[in-house]
């Protein structure tokens, strides 16, 4: 049988500062494929529950040494670290692209935001100081956030550098040791983070990488020894991780889905709401949580319409647009235009059966824009996660805030006009936990926290930013009473 020299070694998992042996004989692999070309590149383990265990032993070990190093110590390998991903941001985007099939500009976007979050972390030293008050005579009382031991972090496949990068420093600096799961179908990027950790002097079991799919992820939420699980990924495996963590209590923090609503008012600015809206749909190919997939055009907006088509004409599969993650993704995202067509729905750009001279194997879907979608059509209701913009129609603001707020996701909605007041009241009256005000993509970027409302996201804290020190710590309340009389005269 002829043997297939693959681009990249086999993945393996990465447990006490270590690449691990060759899995189990009885652990099954997945193929890992280029969505640019469709080639076979690597492999991955789909690890069992006890490779997660020897994960977390070694977690569990690192614990102890790590929590209680200064915070002003372990931040100084994150100054580090930040250098080292500037020094190779080119081949972890080289990286991103070639797993993930982003463009050259967004895979350097992904790590660019990647070093924003590490400097982030860099910072906790100072938001983190704790607070001090004399409560009564000689009393003192004192509150200090301390780590909270092993936790675990569970990342989807559309961003594999940036989403291990939301819980990675800040759980790391605040004293946590963590147990990673990468998402099976991008798991490269994940071995690249944890090199250059390590180069950055970060202690063996501090960090450590269990790859596979739902098998670990179950058992991450049942381990004793896992104090924290965050999830980022589709609604449905939100709700059960996060029910099935806290059945085993454990704080979770999980982030869902999206369908995420551009509200577009006739003063709109023409040219800027067109390139927005155009640019939110189709970035990164559409797969983003923070994705506009939702038009809701109100009044006369025909001319913005027209513009906004004319833009996603520009955006070429292959150039300017990467790929979907999958075979299964297209044809996903292709029967969601099919569907809306049948039902009524005014196909007005169409990116069905794409092909990419050079890369006729690559899983691509041109931009799409779809008009007088109607709020009972699938199209309208759930995440396509794909290059394609389905427009809605109302008559009133409110009409269009209502359609908002029927949606079952709330991570992210945004408004296009030049009105003050309008803009203002779709700010008070959206249902979603980030809002623009003439941005298609309203990510809050560092200090601010990055989380979504409803069923975009279960739990109490956001998953970056100054909300994360919450879900990462512990308080510890100390009082303090030493008793005055008690005092010794040294000298007599
Ligand atoms: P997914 O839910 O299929 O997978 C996410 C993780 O869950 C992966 O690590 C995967 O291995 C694991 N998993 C898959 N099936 C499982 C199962 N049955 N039981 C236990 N674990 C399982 O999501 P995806 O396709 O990788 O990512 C795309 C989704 O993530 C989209 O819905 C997108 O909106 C969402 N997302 C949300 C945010 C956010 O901030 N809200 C950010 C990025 C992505």
């Amino acid at each position: 049988m002829e043997v297939q020299t693959l681009k990249y070694p086999a993945v393996r998992n990465y447990v006490a500062g270590q690449s691990t042996p060759d899995p189990d004989p009885g652990t099954a692999t997945l193929d890992v494929f280029s969505p640019l070309t469709g080639a076979l590149i690597s492999t991955v383990p789909l690890s069992s529950a006890a490779a997660l265990d020897a994960a977390v032993q070694a977690a569990q070990a690192a614990f102890p040494e790590w929590a209680g190093t200064p915070i002003k110590e372990r931040v100084q390998i994150f100054y580090r670290y930040k250098t080292l991903l500037e020094r190779d941001l080119q081949a972890l985007a080289d990286l991103v692209r070639e797993e993930n099939g982003k463009t050259y500009d967004e895979a350097r976007a992904e790590v660019e935001k990647a070093i924003e979050l590490t400097e982030f972390a860099c910072s906790l030293p100072q938001l983190i100081a704790g607070e001090v008050l004399e409560v009564s005579k000689g009393v003192e009382a004192r509150a200090e956030r301390k780590p909270l031991g092993v936790v675990a972090s569970i990342a989807p496949f559309n961003f594999p550098n940036m989403v291990p990068h939301w819980t990675i420093p800040n759980a790391l600096v605040l004293g946590n040791t963590m147990v990673l799961k990468p998402s099976e179908q991008v798991p490269l990027s994940a071995v690249k983070i944890a090199e250059l950790l390590q180069e950055a002097g970060l202690p063996p079991g501090v960090l450590n990488i269990v790859n596979g799919g739902r098998e670990v992820v179950e058992a991450i939420c049942d381990h004793p020894g896992i104090q924290a699980v965050s999830f980022v990924g589709s609604t449905k495996i939100a709700k059960v991780v996060y029910v099935r963590a806290t059945s085993n209590l454990k704080r979770c923090v999980a982030l869902g889905g999206a369908k995420n609503h551009l509200l577009v008012l006739p003063d709109a600015h023409p040219d800027m709401t067109a390139s927005n809206v155009a640019a939110s749909m189709s970035g990164c190919a559409g797969q983003r949580c923070m994705a506009g997939s939702t038009m809701v055009g109100v009044g006369a907006v025909d001319h913005i319409v027209a513009k906004l088509v004319e833009e996603a004409r520009k955006i070429v599969p292959g150039q300017n647009l990467g790929s979907v993650i999958s075979r299964e993704a297209r044809e996903r995202i292709e029967q969601h235009i099919t569907e809306a067509e049948a039902a009524g729905a005014k196909i007005l750009l169409d990116g069905r059966n794409a092909v990419v001279p050079g890369h006729e194997h690559g899983y691509y879907v041109g931009p799409t824009v779809i008009d007088h979608v109607r709020p009972d059509m699938r199209i309208a209701q759930e995440e396509v996660f794909g290059p394609v913009l389905a427009i809605l129609r109302t008559n009133t603001l409110d009409e269009a805030l209502a359609l908002e707020n029927a949606s079952r996701y709330g991570n992210a909605a945004a408004v296009f006009t030049q009105s003050g007041s309008h803009a203002r009241y779709v700010m008070d009256h959206a249902s979603a936990g980030m809002i623009g005000v003439n941005i298609g993509v309203p990510v809050p970027r560092e200090p601010f926290s990055f989380g979504g409302w409803n069923e975009s996201k279960f739990g109490a804290c956001d998953i970056t930013g100054k909300s994360s020190i919450e879900f990462w710590t512990q308080l510890k309340k100390t009082t303090v009473k030493w008793n005055p009389e008690s005092r010794v005269n040294w000298m007599s």
